[in-house]
């Protein structure tokens, strides 16, 4: 299968093996972890099996794969037309050399992740994907996206993302809609109906809930779930099937729900509590939320897109065409990426999600070279020194170069904190 896909045979078995390494230690060695987390295992270790296996096989039934890097880009409109949406994961430093041949040094680790991971041939998903939509939030990414066009063979399709949210952007973002929606049709000869578009809003739906029911169990007091598993169920919603994906996440939750009750904890009650603001992070990023958890803090909210900006909003459901097409475009418009300006709802989310989640400290972690987030962390900081909360900001990539400073400093701030 994998040199069907024309992967790097070697290559890939090299980052398997480094992946399976970190993941034990990372992973693995975590201790009082839920019983419902061994799905999530599961599902890591087959990252690179079955679950490509499974998209193999949709593919010959004739079902288009279908490849995102944003949380912009809509998934109900891809399920609608039985297509199949996946991640398309970026975060690790794979091929940067060969990535830097055609993107400055000064770009940010994520652009360099995923250029990087198509030309060292090491990504079964980019391979697998009958089409990637790209989107236009950032400069770095919009750019790129020529690039990546040229070197995936033509299988970009980029949707325009207004830079303001007044009267003007939504109109163009609802047609923008309407030009996915038209494309997905084309391209999958499925026409999208009220009934299957209602189906798919629904599922979409409930992953989200399913994901809102996880954060709102990490408020209590002890988190019954460490911060490093909650962001492994956030990374991997965005490539799992979404069904499977819900259901499992639910039983994983009433057992958290059964902790709760028992007031068992991942962490002790006083562990100071952490709430991660900024850019995404990719799978397997897991450098700062590692570096925070072995240092004596917990993290219990995630104030980024592989987080609350996936799932805070729902789409309402039981509605024609038209409607849901409009809710979609609404709902979508309602994200708060730093991509936006002004985007001062951005402030009142973070400021909520402090209250509702307990959290004694922000930490807020910009991607170096990321213009929008290093920028807007000016804003957080103000925000939160006007709530009184402590707050950190960092700017880090993908190497493990600055492991031992940034853990100097977490620890610090930690200390501060207590
Ligand atoms: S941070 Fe902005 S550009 Fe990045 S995934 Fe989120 S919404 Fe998209
Ligand atoms: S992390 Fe920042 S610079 Fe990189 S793609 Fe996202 S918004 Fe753009």
């Amino acid at each position: 299968m994998w040199s069907s896909l024309g992967l790097n045979l070697e290559a890939h078995e090299g980052l398997l093996n480094f992946l399976g390494g970190a993941y034990k230690d990372i992973y693995l060695s975590q201790k009082n972890r839920p019983k419902g987390m061994e799905y999530f295992d599961f599902v890591i270790s087959e990252v690179h099996g079955l679950r490509i296996k499974e998209l193999m096989d949709a593919k010959e039934e004739g079902r288009k794969i279908i490849g995102t890097f944003c949380v912009y880009v809509p998934e109900e409109l891809i399920l609608a037309v039985n297509g199949i949406s996946v991640g398309l994961c970026a975060g690790a430093e794979v091929g940067t050399q060969e990535a830097e041949k055609y993107l400055p040094r000064n770009t940010c680790a994520l652009i360099k992740g995923f250029v990087g991971f198509k030309l060292a041939s090491l990504c079964p998903y980019v391979e697998a994907t009958d089409l990637i939509v790209g989107e236009t939030t950032c400069d770095g990414k919009k750019k790129a996206y020529e690039i990546f066009d040229e070197i995936t063979g033509g299988k970009l399709y980029v949707m325009e993302i207004p830079n303001r949210k007044g009267d003007e952007g939504r109109k163009l973002w609802r047609s923008e809609i309407e030009r996915f929606k038209e494309k997905l049709e084309e391209f999958t000869g499925i026409k999208i109906t009220e009934e299957n578009l209602s189906k798919s809003v629904k599922i979409v739906n409930e992953k989200r809930k399913a994901l809102q029911r996880l954060a709102t169990l990490r408020a209590t007091k002890p988190t019954p779930i460490s911060g490093l598993d909650a962001l492994l169920i956030n990374q991997i919603s965005f490539y799992d099937d979404p069904v499977r994906f819900t259901d499992m996440l639910n039983k994983l939750c009433d057992e958290l729900d059964e902790r709760v009750k028992n007031g068992n904890g991942v962490f002790s009650k006083d562990t100071p509590r952490i709430l991660v603001s900024g850019s995404p992070m990719a799978i397997p990023n897991w450098k700062l939320p590692f570096i925070i958890e072995t240092s004596g803090a917990v993290i219990v909210g995630e104030e980024a897109c592989v987080g609350e900006r996936n799932f805070r909003n729902l789409t309402e459901e039981n509605m024609g065409v038209k409607e849901t097409l409009d809710n979609i475009a609404s709902r979508y418009m309602g994200i708060d990426c730093a991509c936006f300006t002004p985007n001062d709802e951005r402030m009142t989310n973070i400021s909520d999600m402090v209250d509702k989640y307990k959290a004694d400290g922000v930490i807020h972690y910009s991607l170096q070279f990321c213009t929008p987030f290093t920028v807007e962390s000016y804003k957080v900081k103000k925000t939160m020194d006007k709530k009184e909360v402590p707050f950190m900001a960092l700017e880090t990539d993908y190497s493990m170069e600055d492991f031992g400073q940034f853990k100097t400093r977490v620890e610090a701030f930690v200390e501060m904190i207590k």
